[in-house]
């Protein structure tokens, strides 16, 4: 069966789960009339067998019938909107839904069920203010509903909302009682980042401190407590990314730029060299922090030492495209020159598509540099560089 046809199945499932107990409960509350049995009708059973192998598009024109022979049918209705969703259909979704929140007889559980279901619709097909609008009506009437709060929270994350995203994440958090600081941390540090580039200096510095007070493994808090550092104090900044180098030591290659700049600043680049000389004891294949050390040596004329420290990360990781780059300008320094060598390191320069990939672990989404956040599946602090594994293991 396809993720698809689980998925439907699933929340076919929960519609009637949701669909009965709000039915028992009405029926306790005595508000519910008798509703004819369309359970019985033949198109009904062909539908969810459909549905159960997966033939969505069967599964869709069984159901249609159902609707239209019982119209009263709301949990037939649903179901059928989000099949109709996810085939790409949300025109025909959009209806139906609007069908069903016409009705007065709806119990709050239904017409909140209803709402999600449009407000999803809406999400999907892009009118995001709508989505919100709608999600909000439902919170209105179901203040404890996750589905609406965490729907909420990924539209003001993709609509750059951080602290209404903060707020909302923190209120998911005290329902689920589940401890989401790192990821309330990480909305922080977009506070933070995001003042700093409107010049809010002071208000930068306290959204970067809240994000480390929170989980100190929020690295980008690390980043942008050091950018806004190092004009003033290069010291201060280089020992924040020292920090956070200790904190996470697979990510200290995303502080190596800035490391460099405020040591330099601080007229220390030997720090810098003794920091990568302890990442590399502690992982003897760390390549990033090798190709660091040889940009160094490469600065200092020392070209052929640099291309020692290169092979070593080459074996260390013969994927890596910028290890095989800098072996090249290294010898081209070192008299490896003419046309040929030019034309070789322009077009791998230019024909590259992934010069350092990065991969999300919950969905496998690639992207040529870390993200914080998966544009795909929306998760946060998520990705890794991606490594291939040596020939040798694969045989
Ligand atoms: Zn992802």
């Amino acid at each position: 069966m396809t993720d698809t046809a689980i998925l439907a199945v699933l929340l076919a499932a929960i519609a009637g789960i949701a669909a009965g107990r709000a039915w028992s409960a009405a029926r306790r509350r005595g508000e519910l009339r008798d509703r004819p049995g369309f359970r019985s009708s033949g198109h009904y059973l062909q539908g969810l067998h459909h549905l159960a192998a997966g033939q969505v598009e069967l599964a869709i024109s069984e159901l249609s019938k159902v609707a239209r022979e019982s119209p009263e049918a709301v949990e037939v209705l649903q179901v059928l909107g989000d099949l109709l969703r996810q085939s790409g259909q949300v025109e025909r979704a959009l209806a139906l839904r609007q069908q069903v929140l016409l009705r007065r007889d709806l119990t709050r559980a239904e017409r909140a069920h209803a709402l999600a279901a449009l407000g999803t619709d809406y999400r999907k097909s892009g009118f995001l203010d709508r989505a919100l609008r709608t999600f909000q009506e439902v919170l209105e009437a179901d203040p404890g509903n996750l589905h609406a709060l965490s729907e909420i929270g990924k539209l003001q994350e993709e609509q750059r909302q951080w602290p209404e995203a903060y707020e909302t994440r923190t209120r998911l958090a005290r329902l689920r009682k589940a401890d989401d600081s790192l990821v309330l941390g990480h909305l922080q540090a977009e506070m933070g980042r995001e003042a700093l580039l409107a010049g809010r200096a002071d208000e930068a510095e306290r959204a970067f401190r809240t994000a480390l007070s929170l989980d100190r493994r929020v690295f980008p808090a690390h980043l942008g407590l050091a950018d806004l550092l190092l004009p003033r104090n290069p010291a201060q900044a280089a020992a924040v990314l020292e920090d956070a180098v200790r904190t996470d030591p697979d990510r200290a290659y995303l502080a190596f730029d800035r490391l460099l700049r405020c040591l330099d600043a601080a007229a220390e680049p030997s720090r810098f060299v003794d920091l990568c000389e302890g990442l590399i004891r502690r992982d003897p294949r760390d390549w990033r922090a090798r190709l660091a050390l040889a940009r160094i040596l490469i600065r200092e004329e020392r070209h052929e030492e640099a291309v020692g420290l290169l092979l070593r990360a080459m074996e260390a990781n013969p994927q890596a495209l910028e290890v095989h780059l800098e072996t090249w300008r290294a010898l081209r320094a070192l008299g490896a020159s003419g046309p040929a060598v030019d034309r070789y390191l322009a077009s791998a320069e230019a024909a590259v598509f992934y010069r350092d990939p990065h991969l999300c672990r919950s969905c496998r989404y690639r992207a040529d540099a870390m993200l914080w956040r998966c544009p795909q599946c929306h998760e946060w602090d998520t990705f890794v560089e991606e490594r291939l594994a040596p020939a040798a293991a694969a045989r």
